[in-house]
């Protein structure tokens, strides 16, 4: 696809230099976006399985861009991440979570979504423990969340040891999107995380055939073996809720108990969901 796209490019396809202009026009605006306050964090729910109650909340990122309106990051994290931008959004979007979350009645942790890049720059571990002293957001309160191939392709083990030194200080590590990409277990044991988030690709995969229930089950009872905790993602509805539960998944998250919700919404949305 990609000598497709060179091709199409050498004659001058007005549709693809069209694309390729909004990218790179995108991809300058990001810049100045942060300077200007351009971004938001929603905030989805994390619920206990047993009870719905509501132990953490998710920070999504959302681009309230000038003139094409509301961005999700499925617009522009991947641009972000073919620069250092994405360690300038990511260090803001630490810091902004951080400083709403302490602010929030009861105790619920909030969960940051970790790009690999801005887990490689110097000195990640500091800029998230400098965050938590800035804000007084207590360490135990936040959730990081990473993608596998982040652990695997650690060769001088520098995002474990970065890694050790945050679970020491009682920030929670989660992996992302749990399944969907190396799928290499062995790692697992000894890997220097908390807990597994399943995607929801297995979610929404849990009705569709035993084998594929089975499929999913397995993975709860393995997460289980490995004294992990498990968030399912995506539970749109209550035979997802109850298929997860009874296999032992202890939490979840997913349009069945709320959307991302803004930032303005959340003690009210807490106060109405706690027992
Ligand atoms: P993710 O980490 O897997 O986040 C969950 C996504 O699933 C969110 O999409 C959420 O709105 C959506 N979702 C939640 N419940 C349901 C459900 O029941 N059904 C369905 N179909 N979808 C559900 P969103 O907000 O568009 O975020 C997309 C992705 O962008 C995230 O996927 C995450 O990988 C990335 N992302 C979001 N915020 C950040 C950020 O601050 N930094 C980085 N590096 N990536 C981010
Ligand atoms: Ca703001
Ligand atoms: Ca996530
Ligand atoms: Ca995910």
């Amino acid at each position: 696809a990609k000598s497709d796209g060179k091709a199409r490019w050498r004659r001058h396809d007005p549709a693809l230099s069209a694309a390729i202009i909004e990218r790179l026009e995108l991809r300058a605006a990001m810049e100045t976006a942060l300077a200007r306050d351009e971004f938001q964090l929603a905030y989805q729910p994390i619920v206990c399985l047993d009870d719905h109650t509501p132990v953490g909340f998710e920070a999504l990122v959302r681009w309230l861009h000038p003139t094409r309106g509301l961005l999700m990051p499925g617009d522009f994290i991947d641009l972000a991440e073919e620069s250092d931008t994405i360690v300038a959004l990511g260090t803001w979007v630490l810091r902004e979570a951080a400083a709403t979350a302490v602010a929030w009645p009861g105790t619920p942790y909030v969960s940051v979504n970790v790009s690999a890049r801005q887990f490689h720059a110097k000195g990640f571990a500091d800029t998230v423990l400098t965050a938590l002293a800035d804000t007084g957001l207590p360490p135990d309160r936040l959730m990081l969340e990473l993608t596998e191939s982040l652990l695997l392709r650690d060769d001088d083990h520098q995002v474990w040891n970065d890694l050790a030194i945050l679970r020491d200080h009682g920030v929670q590590i989660a992996i992302d999107d749990f399944g969907t990409g190396y799928s290499a277990l062995s790692y697992l044991r000894h890997a220097p995380i908390d807990v597994l988030k399943l995607d929801k690709v297995f979610t929404r995969a849990i009705t569709s055939s035993a084998q594929e229930t089975d499929l999913v089950d397995g993975i709860v009872q393995l997460a289980k073996t490995m004294r992990l905790k498990v968030i399912a993602e995506g539970i749109e509805n209550p035979v997802e809720r109850t298929l997860l539960h009874g296999f032992g998944c202890h939490f979840g998250q997913g349009y069945l108990f709320a959307r991302p919700l803004d930032p303005a919404a959340v003690p009210a949305w807490l106060a109405g969901h706690s027992i």
